[in-house]
């Protein structure tokens, strides 16, 4: 899956890149190896859900 997408966290407006993320579950029941949660490495603000199933 192609790493160069950029997030900007609402909480903080800390800009990041998908390697610079804290990772973590989703909350959501969704299956954890194939959903990652991508938090704010500034503040640790949830900011986006991506799909990582394929490699
Ligand atoms: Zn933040």
């Amino acid at each position: 899956m192609s790493d160069g997408s950029r997030y900007t966290c609402d909480d903080c407006g800390t800009g990041f890149r998908t390697s610079e993320a804290t990772r973590t579950r989703t909350m959501g029941g969704l299956d954890p190896d194939a959903w990652q949660t991508l938090c704010c490495p500034a503040c640790g603000v949830r900011v986006k859900t991506v799909f990582v199933g394929l490699d």
